[in-house]
Formats: structure tokens, C-alpha cells, sequence
């Protein structure tokens, strides 16, 4: 019996509207991948590919200029519970403590006071943040930010985590110490993962599949199949399987970055042939 498909994205286009421009601008031109359930899916593309723009219309902030986004076989039609989003950038509240920033979705969920502070501990413990619970955001670390974010999208116990390049802010070493993290908290909970990054180390080292992202406009390119047994081997990083994999989605995106570098000069010389006549 095969998995569930937990989000279905079939030709997924969106184009921008921009000011003083006659035609729009398109971001994403059709992006078609299954997550399946439970899965540990990674999308990898250049920047300016749309990825945020993909998480956007996942998370229902943005509808889609084209094609279809379904949750369990329903359409995407507004943001929801249903999913947690991990952004970038810490978006904790600043005047709340790391507890009082788990709570707070809790709240919006009609969650009891006694409950919110269970789960919120529970939670803190998850993501080896207990004993901080009181901290304010200003008294944490960025990979403590990070990880009360984690927290934070995990309590309210959403279907889905979606998670944009979330620790791309963060130095090498808490980077790598927070996949581990992560890895452990999905095979705990075994929620589905949509994880976004540009880095290829990364999504080699977290996905159970990849998938690459053409330059603007994003389309999906391949989706590659990482078999790598995690648990046996001592330094993956450096294994020959692991160098072998980053070297095939190294090869697939350095084309990309290629081609845009090539798009980028092309449209520079046109303004420039345009600002020498005006
Ligand atoms: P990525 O996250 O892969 O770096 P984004 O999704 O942020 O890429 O952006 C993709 C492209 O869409 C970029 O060229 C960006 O400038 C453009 N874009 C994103 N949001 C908007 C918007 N609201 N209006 C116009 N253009 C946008
Ligand atoms: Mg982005």
C-alpha cells in the first residue's frame, strides 16, 4: 500500500503584478510535487526562485495566479492551524517570554491556562530549551530563538511544518546541531515536512527526498531520492554516498544559477540600452 499524499501542488503559477510595468512578473510558473505523509520532503533552489513565494501560497497568505494547492485532497484557501510555518527569522513576540511565545497559539486555539503551560514546558523540553521557559527573546541566542519558533509551530500540533530556510541566520554549528534536533523531533512526532533551503548540504543531510527548483520562474526540476542510512554511519557528511548526492544537486542547480546569471546580465543591458536612449 502506498503513503498518503498529505499536500498535492499541480502546476502552481503566481505572478506579481508590478508598478509601472505593463506585464506582470512571474515567480513561480509551474511547480508540480506530492509531500507525502509523514515525509521529510526538502525543496532546494536558487535564490530568488520563489521558494518564500511556494510557502506563502502553502501557507494560504497568497492565493495562486494558477494551478491547484490541496491539504488532505482539500483546496488551500486561507492560513490555519492545520499548518505550522518556520520562518527565516525569529518571529517571536518580543514582549512575551519563550513560554509566553508557545502559549500564545495555544490561546487562539481555546487551549485551558493549566494545559497551555504543560504543553508550552513539554514543548520547551522537546527542543532542549527547558529551564528556559521564562527567557525573553533578547535573552536567547539565535538558535534558541529558533528553536522556541520550532516549539512554538509544534505545540499547537499542526498537520503540517512548513519551514523556510529557518536556519540560514544561524552559524555552522548551531545549524547543524538544530538538523540534528530537527531530525529527532520528526521522528518522534512524524509529521509531514516541507523544508525550504538554499543550501544543498542541508537538504541533502535532512530530506528523505529533494527537490530542485529551476531559477525564476520555479518549476521543480527533478526530485532526487535520498537513501542514506542515518543511524549507522558516524560522520554521513563525509561519507561517498553523501558527496555523491550533493554532487548531483550541485550539478542540477549550478545550471540553474548559470542560466539566471545569464537572464540577469541580459535584462541589465537592456536597461542600460534603454537608459543610454532616454
Ligand atoms: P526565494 O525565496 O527563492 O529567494 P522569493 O519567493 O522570495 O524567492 O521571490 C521570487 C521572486 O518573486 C523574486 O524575484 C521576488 O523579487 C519576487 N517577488 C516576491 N514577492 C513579490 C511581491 N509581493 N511582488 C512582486 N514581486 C515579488
Ligand atoms: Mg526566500
Amino acid at each position: 500500500m502506498s503513503t498518503p499524499v498529505k499536500l498535492s501542488l499541480s502546476g502552481v503559477r503566481k505572478e506579481f503584478r508590478v508598478r509601472g510595468e505593463r506585464e506582470s512578473f512571474t515567480a513561480l510558473e509551474d511547480v508540480t510535487v506530492d509531500v507525502r505523509d509523514g515525509e521529510f520532503l526538502v525543496l532546494v533552489g536558487p535564490s530568488g526562485s520563489g521558494k518564500s513565494t511556494l510557502l506563502d501560497l502553502l501557507g494560504g497568505l497568497e492565493r495562486p495566479s494558477g494551478g491547484q494547492l490541496l491539504l488532505d485532497g482539500a483546496p488551500i484557501t486561507g492560513p490555519g492551524l492545520d499548518r505550522g510555518i518556520v520562518f527565516q527569522q525569529y518571529a517571536l513576540l518580543p514582549w512575551r517570554t519563550a513560554r509566553g511565545n508557545i502559549e500564545f497559539g495555544l490561546e487562539a486555539k481555546g487551549v485551558k491556562r493549566r494545559e497551555r503551560r504543560r504543553l508550552a514546558d513539554d514543548y520547551l523540553d522537546l527542543v532542549g530549551l527547558g529551564g528556559f521557559g521564562d527567557r525573553y527573546p533578547h535573552e536567547l541566542s539565535g538558535g534558541m530563538k529558533q528553536r522556541v519558533a520550532i516549539a512554538r509551530s509544534l505545540a499547537f500540533d499542526p498537520e503540517v511544518l512548513l519551514m523556510d530556510e529557518p536556519f540560514a541566520a544561524l552559524d555552522a554549528q548551531t545549524r547543524e546541531s538544530l538538523q540534528d534536533e530537527l531530525l529527532r523531533i520528526w521522528e518522534a512526532t512524524r509529521k509531514t515536512i516541507l523544508f525550504i533551503t538554499h543550501g544543498i548540504d542541508e537538504a541533502v543531510y535532512l530530506g528523505q527526498r529533494v527537490a530542485v527548483l529551476t531559477s525564476r520562474p520555479g518549476r521543480v526540476k527533478a526530485v532526487v531520492d535520498i537513501d542514506l542510512d542515518r543511524h549507522t554511519a558516524a560522520d554521513i557528511r563525509s561519507s561517498e554516498p553523501f558527496r555523491e548526492l550533493r554532487h548531483h544537486i550541485w550539478s542540477l542547480l549550478h545550471d540553474e544559477v548559470e542560466r539566471a546569471q545569464t537572464l540577469e546580465q541580459a535584462a541589465l543591458a537592456a536597461t542600460d540600452r534603454r537608459s543610454s536612449h532616454g
